[in-house]
């Protein structure tokens, strides 16, 4: 049994809740101590109590626990990729370089803890000098989705500790298992008791009280709108600090003059890899109708290709959808898509078992055509393998309908034209934009986050992180 760390201290739940292999239904992969709401309050509490101590330890302190996490995540990236691959269903190798991009995450934050300085700042007045530096937050609150199980929790903790704050980290309930290794190995590098703490539990409940805990001086979420949107009520009403990461309806654009492989290899992993469940997926393709035919044609045919099985089998492109509730809300999605007209030229189905016969929560990839703008496939995130096509005339209705969204997380454009790539990067409204790349994948050490309805607050990843992670002081002296 897997359990909560609370002030430097392994203890069991209220409840327990058993963590499933999405590929083979029949597996559990662990049982996992679910906390209750007096369990999150002593996590605060010792939170609270080690954060002064820990905002004035050393960089050098910090930058040796970050570094030697980063070690141990790297050195374990096939047995901590494999427990990915099997609690969440993306495939071994995406699996495993999201291991990776957890463990580099935690080494470029060692290095921040480092670099964290200030500014002298001249004196508008005589004789008098300006400091500005930057402080931690306090205690801060991490909430994780399932998507990203060790990715996500490890870009909210390493900047975290890194700037001197304290943690207590909820990650989704569907996937404890990366969050409760990381964990492991931060208690093993040598944090002081209550400086991390995990509390596995459901959001409702454990969540909630991090949301409602004067202590908890700052939340960073990762997850879906409606979620997020209590979040904001909830931080708000006691003003704490907050930053919100959500959904996406990402557009990936198509243009006549695009090399035809480019745009098919960008937009199947785009739209398909990681089974669609990443926050910077295109579900969207937006081509232009010079290129329309030929594009469907072929996205079609590689799509034959797609195998769609056990995450951790070798040779899988798909791995399974991660429950049997998502996989209803994709099933759901692809009828609604049917009922409004759109044209479903390839995938769409649910298979019940794998190559082997495991039953699992398997979907094949879903190609619609002939989809207009308004259709509610077109609008709302779906979060599966599934992808519409919006026939356009050029490039100006192109980028018009790339923005026709609330969201504004990732966009791509396939182009081999400079002036349309130049102008796109430009004028799309959206976080993160890639030119000939696929939608999703970004790198480790820069701003990610996106604008409109997808994030509020500061940027996470990269230097950018010490915007939300620190607070900044102005101190004036009199020589
Ligand atoms: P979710 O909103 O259901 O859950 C996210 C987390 O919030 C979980 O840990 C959950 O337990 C917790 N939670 C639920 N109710 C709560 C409450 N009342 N108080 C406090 N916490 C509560 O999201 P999900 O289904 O786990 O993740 C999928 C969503 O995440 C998608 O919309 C996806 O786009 C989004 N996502 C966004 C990004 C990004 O960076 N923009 C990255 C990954 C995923």
């Amino acid at each position: 049994m897997f359990k909560n760390l609370i002030n430097g201290e392994w203890v069991e739940g209220a409840r327990v809740s058993r963590n499933i292999n999405p590929s083979d239904t029949r597996d559990v992969v662990g049982e996992y101590a679910q906390a209750d709401a007096a369990q999150a309050r002593e996590a605060i509490a010792a939170a609270a109590k080690a954060q002064h101590a820990w905002g004035l330890s050393t960089p050098q302190q910090r930058f040796d626990i970050l570094d030697s996490a980063g070690a141990e995540i790297l050195a374990r990236k096939a047995e901590l990729g494999d427990l990915l691959a099997r609690e969440e269903g993306k495939t071994l190798p995406e699996a495993t370089g999201e291991v990776v991009r957890a463990g580099n995450i935690f080494k470029f934050f060692a290095g921040e803890a480092l670099r964290v300085g200030g500014q002298v700042v001249p004196s508008v007045r005589p004789g008098v000098g300006v400091e500005v530096t930057r402080e931690p937050v306090g205690v801060v609150g991490l909430i994780t989705p399932w998507n990203f199980p060790i990715a996500i929790p490890a870009w909210k903790i390493a900047p975290a500790l890194a700037y001197g704050n304290t943690v207590v980290l909820k990650p989704a309930d569907l996937v404890p298992g990366s969050a409760w290794a990381i964990a492991d190995i931060l208690q093993r590098a040598g944090l002081p008791a209550g400086v991390f703490n995990l509390v596995m539990g459901r959001g409702s409940e454990v969540g909630q009280v991090l949301l409602d805990d004067r202590r908890v001086n700052a939340i960073s979420f990762t997850g879906s709108v409606a979620t997020g949107q209590r979040i904001a009520q909830a931080c708000v009403a006691r003003m704490a600090k907050f930053q919100l990461e959500m959904g996406g309806k990402n557009p990936m654009v198509v243009l006549d003059d695009a090399d035809l492989e480019v745009a098919v290899n960008a937009a199947v992993n785009s739209g398909f890899f990681s089974t669609g469940q990443r926050c910077t997926a295109s579900s969207r393709l937006i081509v232009t109708e010079g290129i329309h035919d030929r594009f469907v044609a072929a996205m079609a045919e590689k799509m034959k290709s797609i195998k769609v099985d056990d995450a951790r089998k070798k040779g899988t492109d798909i791995g399974p959808v991660v429950d049997e509730k998502q996989l209803a809300q994709d099933l759901e999605y692809i009828a609604i898509g049917k009922s409004e007209g759109a044209k479903l030229v390839a995938g769409g189905e649910a298979i019940a078992k794998n190559a082997d016969g495991a039953p699992g929560w398997y979907l094949r990839p879903a190609l619609f055509t002939e989809t207009t703008p308004q259709m509610r496939i077109n609008r709302e995130e779906i979060f599966g393998p599934v992808v519409s096509v919006v026939r356009v005339k050029g490039y100006e209705e192109a980028l018009a309908q790339a923005n026709d969204t609330e969201f504004g997380l990732s966009a791509g454009i396939a182009t081999t034209s400079l002036k349309h790539a130049t102008h796109f990067k430009r004028h799309v409204q959206a976080g993160m934009v890639m030119v000939n790349l696929p939608t999703a994948g970004v790198d480790y050490h820069v701003p990610f986050g996106g604008r409109k309805g997808s994030s509020y607050g500061p940027r996470e990843q990269g230097t950018y992180a010490a915007e939300f992670y620190t607070t900044v002081k102005t101190a004036y002296t009199q020589a």
